[in-house]
């Protein structure tokens, strides 16, 4: 039998060596002798909300050796990759599209080591981006760019030039990808070169589209349902290169959607956090991060606990951690800039509804765009919608049935409209919101008439109520034509300790940059601890 004292001997050198495989796999090996030292006196990591970055996060701090505590304040893991079930019908929040769904890329790495996705993970099938319609006249974006290429010119020969140009230039942004293996500023002149390479067709896209935005890019087309279908899916504030690399992503495969969505891969990758030993404590919201001088000591919860850690990870919304974590006593002038001026910086959000429906009276599939007669929004008047359907996944509802979900973009100024109403008035209003766009998609798709009945509506309430989501936003600041993207450290100035971990450090956000969040700034603080060491 071993002893106590052995048994935690062999388990903490099974560590040293675990983590210092870790460290060489990354590139960011420290001696066997200083991970010795560090993991005997294991240091630990308190993390601060448990999204996708949080988890992330967790997942590289335990492979790395230390020990890990995530507060969340909800009752389940996964803030906004989220999905909940209404009326025996399950509700997806989150995926529409998981860029690094293709294999040989550096952030299919990471969404395979933090249990995401496998090499056999199954992808829904589908072969198309998403459909446009205005009046009765249609395109579809396929993932097949020829089959685009020939559909949009069968539309309107007027614009072939303009055509041939985007479709071959989505060709060229097939090649982009993210940095994923360390953050930018961490990466020498090797892995810029490697990068350049892999990357090689990437500024042709940037000459010809990265200085104008989606607007000015429907502008360049005469035909109008060419103008509105580069106008519906990203707000029209978004670069035009935004959507041809996203365009590409979905077209090269490497933005597919994982089978079982939102839910299911945050519990998976939830599951890989708990066998490495990482601990999720829920229902736990942090109330401030205790500090004394420059060093944060740990956190304090809403009911009064206090929890001691070396290093807290603020991996929520950036204004929960900054104006309420760290009681905006830290917030520099980047951050300050962005959150005032929401012409420079935009965020975006929507108002859902789910539905349920008869599947044999819906015989279309994806993402549709359509026009509409007026519904308000507050003192806006919205003349399009979409809607996705979710035939793909049979379990999500009864025999028979699928899950329609119709979404309208809401800005900021939206925000403060459902801000300003009351409890009463809210929910009345989202109710007769809900029956006025269910009145409006069987309008469109008649067939529905009867066969349609409302599960759930939220709005950028929701999200902010849910997630502590500044201003109910989806993703982080939108960069702009005439705007440098907004991207920082996570380091917080005047606390040597505390790292911003979440997706809003990079725009615009989303999972890729929520998932790389996690992991640069375990390396941030490894880098820290061997320079320290
Ligand atoms: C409708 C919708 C669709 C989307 N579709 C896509 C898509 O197709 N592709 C894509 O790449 N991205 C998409 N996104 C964006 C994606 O969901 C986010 O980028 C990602 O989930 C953000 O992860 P995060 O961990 O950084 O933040 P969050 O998910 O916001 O996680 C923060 C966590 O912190 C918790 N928290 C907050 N405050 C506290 C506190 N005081 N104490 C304890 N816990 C706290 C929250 O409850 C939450 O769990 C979508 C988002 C939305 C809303």
């Amino acid at each position: 039998m071993l002893t106590g004292a052995v048994y935690k001997e062999l388990q903490n050198s099974l560590q040293c060596i675990r983590r210092y495989l870790y460290q060489k796999q990354s590139g960011l090996l420290i001696s066997y002798e200083q991970n010795q030292r560090e993991i005997f006196n294991m240091k630990k990591i308190i993390i601060v909300g448990g999204g996708v970055s949080g988890i992330s996060a967790g997942i590289y701090a335990k492979k790395a050796g230390f020990e890990v505590v995530i507060f969340e304040k909800n009752q389940l893991a996964g803030g906004q990759c989220m999905g909940w079930n209404r009326k025996q019908h399950h509700i997806d929040n989150c995926i529409h599209w998981l860029t690094g769904t293709k294999k040989e890329t550096s952030l299919w790495n990471i969404w395979n080591e933090v249990g995401a996705i496998e090499p056999d993970t199954e992808y829904v099938k589908s072969e198309k981006f998403f459909t446009t319609y205005v009046g009765n006249e249609q395109v579809t974006l396929w993932k097949n760019l020829d089959r685009t290429e020939q559909e949009l010119l069968a539309l309107s020969p007027a614009d072939e030039t303009e055509i041939k140009k985007f479709i071959t230039h989505v060709k060229y942004a097939t090649c982009c990808e993210m940095p994923a293996d360390k953050p930018m500023d961490m990466m020498g002149i090797k892995d810029y070169l490697k990068m350049g390479k892999a990357m090689a067709d990437m500024p042709k896209v940037v000459k010809e589209y990265g200085k104008i935005d989606m607007q000015d890019l429907a502008n360049r087309f005469k035909h109008p349902v060419i103008k509105t279908f580069l106008t519906d899916y990203l707000p029209k504030e978004y670069t035009a290169t935004s959507f041809i690399v996203s365009y590409a992503t979905i077209a090269s495969g490497n933005g597919d959607v994982p089978v079982g969505g939102s839910l299911a891969m945050v519990n998976r990758m939830l599951k890989k956090y708990q066998d490495l030993g990482g601990f999720l404590s829920c229902n736990s919201p942090v109330k401030k991060v205790c500090l004394e001088g420059n060093l944060a000591t740990g956190i304090e919860l809403v009911d009064g606990n206090i929890h001691k850690a070396d290093y807290v990870l603020l991996a929520t919304d950036a204004g929960e951690a900054l104006e309420k974590l760290l009681a905006n006593k830290y917030t520099d002038k980047k951050w300050q800039k962005s959150f005032s001026d929401s012409r420079k910086y935009p965020l975006f959000s929507g108002v859902q509804m789910a539905f349920s429906i008869d599947k044999a009276t819906y015989p279309y599939s994806g993402t549709i765009f359509f026009d509409c007669k007026t519904v308000q929004v507050g003192d806006k008047n919205v003349n399009r919608m979409s809607v996705k359907s979710f035939e793909y996944e049979t379990e999500w509802a009864p025999a028979g049935k699928i899950v329609l979900q119709a979404n309208i973009l809401q800005y900021d100024e939206d925000y403060e409209y459902w801000k300003s109403l009351d409890e009463k008035t809210y929910t009345m209003i989202k109710k007769k919101l809900a029956e006025e766009v269910r009145e409006r998609i069987v309008e469109k798709f008649p067939s529905l008439k009867g066969y349609i009945e409302l599960l759930d509506c939220w709005t950028p309430m929701t999200y902010e109520r849910y997630c502590n989501s500044y201003h109910g936003a989806y993703m982080g600041f939108i960069t702009r034509k005439d705007v440098k993207p907004f991207r920082v450290k996570g380091t917080v100035k005047g606390i040597k300790n505390v790292y911003l971990a979440s997706q809003w450090i990079q725009s615009p956000g989303g999972l890729p940059v929520a998932v790389t969040a996690g992991k640069f700034t375990i390396q941030r603080i490894l880098r820290k601890s061997t320079v320290n060491g």
